[in-house]
């Protein structure tokens, strides 16, 4: 049987929408069955690979390395689903766009109480003047809102991809939920 190419990633998010992946438990060995891990956090792989059926990201995009990765994810990937609610509206991280400070790096790291030592700086990615969600940056194919999605609605989003039920036939979006 040849195996679903998928793959999972992590933009600016706090982790918890792959926390509540795994809380699949022992429906993570169905889906082993069934699929070919190619890229994800929970895996060491440093490139996004070429010709990936389904990918869900997770977090919202909010600096360059995100959108980089975003716009890779997008060209190699046949269906891209909207994964919690940061990447769905920008949820937490966008809480920063309110703030009005354009260069909120050099606010926090140089100029802020908790100075970051000298030097530290030049390995943070630049940030984006917004942080935005996923699909005002790449055209998305489906979206699975909550702050983490739980569990039973992963996994029925994920076996309908799976499946090639609807969602890998039509490109408009649906939401899961
Ligand atoms: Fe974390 Fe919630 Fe954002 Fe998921 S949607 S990355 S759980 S803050």
């Amino acid at each position: 049987m040849n195996k679903i190419k998928f793959a999972t990633a992590w933009l600016g998010g706090c982790s918890g929408c792959h926390m509540s992946f795994l809380d699949l438990d022992e429906k993570l060995l169905e889906l082993a069955n069934k699929i070919e891990l190619v890229y994800s956090p929970i895996a060491d792989v440093k490139e996004f690979p070429e010709g990936v059926d389904v990918t869900l990201v997770e977090g919202a995009v909010a600096n360059l390395d995100n959108l980089r990765l975003a716009q890779q994810i997008r060209a190699r990937s046949r269906r891209v689903v909207s994964f919690g609610d940061c990447a769905v509206t920008g949820n937490v991280p966008s809480l920063r766009n309110t703030l009005g400070v354009d260069d909120l790096l050099t606010a926090v790291y140089q100029e802020g109480p908790g100075r970051h030592p000298a030097g530290g700086g030049e390995i943070l990615p630049r940030l984006l003047p917004k942080v935005l969600p996923l699909h005002q940056v790449i055209q998305v194919d489906a979206f699975l809102p909550g702050c983490p999605p739980d569990a039973e609605r992963i996994w029925a989003a994920v076996s309908a991809l799976l499946a090639d039920e609807p969602i890998l036939l039509e490109p408009a979006r649906r939401t899961f939920g």
